[in-house]
């Protein structure tokens, strides 16, 4: 004998009605089959809003329309794909059905309340009616049917909208039946009867329920549960698409998931199929090849501890606290007990060790009937001191995570508060399930959906993900998106991934999603109307949901720059090739430095000096590790590099500048370059790096143009009045070549923070000595490294080295 149960999402349609009874025919050929039905899908929820609209007889009319044209549609189209259907006799008992509904309207009118045994004799109606149309489907197909009437046979206990079944009773009844072992046997789900044989429910989603019942009752060997999903998911595979199939789960499990809110399953299914030892499929009526989730007793210890995540929504938190919980300390007690006694269902408890305080949940739809019973009840244990001291939070969501001894996973706990931390989720209240196979968490329910989606990843993805929001789209930003894909293939298989979210340059912003490849981003960004502006970031930024967010300045924008304080609260990384930010007052440095460090955030700037040379992460780790500075020498600009390395051949200074502004070595007017002000900013930020807190102006410049240059602020002017001070710089070249030297542009961090940038004679033995042709060199002469320095060296400037150092920034978000 095996039961088969098909829910709602596996009768929406004729269609499915008809898939369901091939199903019954195949699996009836190897064994007796016992079928249980729900009401097509939606009809519950009709028949239930007749009950609540129970003032209105026009708007119950209307609903009652609404259930009766759905059963209507559906034979209709039964009968005309199955033309043998006893079509006019189903008809004729959905009329019946529905007049009886009609009358039953009539009458809570004019009562104007609708008794609890007349609402379950409503909502009830769905699943009589299922029946009806599956036995005349199976008839017209000549099998022989044995319907179990289950007010009769199935005897329940509790009220009349959710009871539970006393199972030895109902089998008793059940076996006494006699049943035919050739008929296929019928039974609607949800329903019960009481010990009057009155019509009882079972809960809503209760003919799960009923199914696990009849499987004890009927001795059956296995339970199946078709429904409209593969099986039990990791998590609800509607909300989360990276959810995937669990094989097998326990009992233990099964029941852990199901009560804490996967409604692929009624909570109370799997408790008397444990009893028996009845083992339960969990199947796909879309899709029959799939093997479905088999729960049983065993427990697969290959498997992950953990093994599901889900959620229950409509919560409210009680809190009640105050001296009175002091001093009278069975109030908790006494306050649980009133709720068991009124059937109110408490999800979870905490309680703080101290006795001041406990917290409880219950679904939202109990929070007045709590408030009169505590009204009520307290009347003299200071009622008012209690209620005064009774906090109520609304709009809540538990979010639970399930597995067998899910505590013995030491970093459990880690990843779960780490992951909701890092997307700025506010955790109101936690509690270890007295099974021990949960832990659940109680937060708001606006944050409910992206909370599951990052637990989920936290707890079942080996992948880490890194999200970046790109801003600049010029020479670097470009080279960053290029090497990003490249780089694809290589990061996956270190089970990396970085997902460009967003792109945007000054005025407009692209959203990537899975269409959008990264090697035709720049098609799309064209095609691009949303227009960017701080506004449409600060947006961004309040809705990311993402961990491990990164925003990534390759522009030069000071505005952008005075915003990094505010990313990074709002919980995202920077990485910043963008100078400014490090250049602005010290005050403004240091802040951004506190704010990550308050929020636990990485500020990233490796290729602020040098571009893609380990500069500040090789300072970072001398300084670290208690190294002190004796002097820094470096030459920290590749177009003052080129240049003057150029004057070493004889080369006029106007000439060089000219090379080094066609080759694209120099900002737009070379002025820029020449003034030496850059490089004062690298020096800067390095000066700090070490520990200096010194400002801009601290640095002692040595120009090496006369000021009057500063009036020409066009690049052809310029460069044609620099021809004037071409013989004055040749003749410094020739007398520092008389002695063995060259001249260079050298940045000077002195032990005790003096900075200067000057032109400066430089002798063979100086590592400086041969930087040339765009390259840059730093040497830290250090406590570690003496007499000879640190050297570092290599191009200073340039897209991809550019690129390649923020990408190296973006990697030690993770690493
Ligand atoms: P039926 O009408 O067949 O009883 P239900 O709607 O009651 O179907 O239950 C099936 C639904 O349960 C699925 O469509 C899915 O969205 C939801 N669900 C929630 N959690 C899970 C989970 N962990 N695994 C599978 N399905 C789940
Ligand atoms: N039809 C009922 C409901 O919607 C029972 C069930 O589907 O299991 O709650
Ligand atoms: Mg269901």
């Amino acid at each position: 004998m095996k039961i088969l149960k098909f829910g709602g999402t596996s009768l929406a349609n004729a269609e499915k009605f008809l898939c369901v009874a091939d199903i019954i025919e195949n699996n009836k050929n190897n064994e007796q089959v016992a079928i249980v039905l729900s009401a097509p899908a939606q009809i519950t929820n009709y028949l239930v809003s007749i009950v609540e609209k129970n003032t209105n007889i026009n708007q119950m009319l209307e609903q009652i329309d609404l259930a009766e044209n759905i059963f209507i549609e559906i034979i209709k189209k039964i009968k005309k794909i199955q033309s043998y259907f006893l079509y006019e006799e189903t008809k004729k008992i959905i009329t019946i059905e529905f007049n009886k509904l009609k009358k039953i309207a009539d009458s809570i009118k004019l009562f104007e309340k609708c008794p609890e045994n007349i609402q379950a004799i409503i909502m009830s109606r769905g699943e009589i009616l299922s029946i009806w149309i599956m036995q005349n489907i199976l008839r017209s197909r000549n099998y022989k049917i044995t319907i179990i009437n289950p007010i009769e046979n199935i005897l329940s206990i509790g009220g009349f909208l959710s009871s539970t079944v006393d199972i030895n009773e109902s089998k008793k009844r059940i076996s006494s039946l006699n049943i035919n072992k050739n008929h296929i046997i019928l039974m609607a789900g949800f329903i019960a009867g009481n010990k009057k044989n009155e019509l009882v429910l079972l809960g809503r989603n209760g003919s799960d329920y009923s199914a696990a019942i009849l499987a004890c009752c009927l001795d059956a060997k296995l339970c199946e549960i078709w429904t409209d999903v593969d099986g039990v998911f990791t998590s609800d595979p509607k909300k989360i698409s990276n959810a995937f199939l669990l094989k097998s789960i326990s009992y233990d499990e099964a029941m852990e998931l199901s009560y804490f809110g996967a409604k692929v399953l009624h909570p109370r299914t799997i408790e008397p199929l444990k009893q028996f030892n009845i083992p339960c499929i969990i199947k796909n009526t879309a899709n029959l090849k799939s093997n479905g989730t088999l729960i049983y007793s065993q427990h697969d210890c290959n498997q992950n501890i953990i093994k599901g995540i889900t959620n229950l929504d409509n919560i409210v938190m009680f809190t009640v606290s105050g001296n009175l919980i002091k001093q009278k300390n069975n109030i908790l007690f006494k306050m649980l007990s009133l709720l068991q006694k009124e059937n109110i269902h408490v999800i979870l408890i905490t309680k703080s060790s101290s006795k001041n305080n406990f917290s409880f949940c219950t679904l939202a739809k109990e929070k007045q009937k709590i408030l009169y019973i505590i009204n009520k009840s307290f009347k003299l244990e200071s009622k008012e001191e209690l209620s005064n001291n009774i906090h109520i939070i609304n709009n809540l969501s538990i979010l639970s995570i399930i597995g067998l001894n899910i505590f013995k996973k030491h970093d459990l706990a880690s990843k779960i508060f780490s992951s909701l931390g890092d997307c700025k989720i506010n955790v109101i209240a936690i509690s270890q399930g007295s099974s021990k196979h949960s832990i659940s968490i109680v937060i708001e329910t606006k944050n409910i959906l992206k909370s599951m989606k990052i637990v989920h990843d936290a707890l079942f993805c080996n992948k880490r993900f890194i999200n970046v929001f790109l801003i600049g789209i010029g020479g670097v930003g470009k080279a960053l998106i290029k090497q990003i894909f490249k780089q694809k293939i290589f990061l996956q298989n270190k089970n990396i991934e970085i997902k460009i979210r967003t792109i945007s340059n000054s005025k407009k912003i692209l959203f990537l999603n899975d269409s959008i490849n990264l090697e035709n981003w720049e098609k799309f960004f064209q095609q691009s109307k949303t227009k960017f502006n701080l506004e449409v970031l600060s947006n961004l930024l309040e809705n990311n949901s993402f961990s491990n967010s990164v925003i990534i300045d390759c522009t030069s924008d000071e505005i952008l720059s005075k915003q990094y304080i505010n990313f990074i609260s709002q919980g995202f990384h920077v990485i910043a090739s963008n100078k400014k930010a490090n250049t602005n007052s010290l005050k403004y440095y240091n802040n951004i430095r506190t704010e990550a460090l308050k929020e636990n955030k990485k500020f990233l700037y490796e290729t602020n000096v040098g571009a893609g040379l380990p500069v500040i992460q090789t300072l970072q780790n001398l300084f670290n590790t208690g190294d002190s500075l004796i002097c820094f020498k470096g030459i920290l600009s590749g177009s003052l590099s080129f240049i003057f390395g150029k004057l070493e051949e004889n080369i006029l200074l106007s000439d060089a500048t000219k090379q080094a502004k066609d080759l694209g070595f120099t900002e737009p007017n070379p002025f820029d370059d020449l003034s030496g002000i850059d490089v004062a900013r690298k020096l800067l930020i390095l000066a700090r790096e070490i520990g200096y807190h010194i400002e801009l102006k601290d640095i002692e410049i040595e120009p090496i143009l006369p000021k009057y240059f500063q009036q020409y602020k066009n690049a052809e002017e310029f460069l044609y009045k620099l021809k004037e001070i071409d013989t004055v710089f040749m003749e410094r070249v020739k007398i520092a070549r008389s002695i063995g030297k060259v001249l260079r542009f050298v940045g000077t961090i002195e032990k005790g923070g003096k900075c200067s940038v000057k032109i400066e004679e430089i002798n063979s033995q100086n590592p400086l000595y041969k930087v040339k042709n765009g390259e840059n060199a730093l040497t830290f002469y250090t406590n570690y490294y003496q007499p000879i320095p640190l050297v570092l060296r290599g191009y200073g400037a340039g897209n991809d080295v550019t690129a390649s150092g923020v990408f190296s920034d973006l990697l030690r978000i993770i690493l």
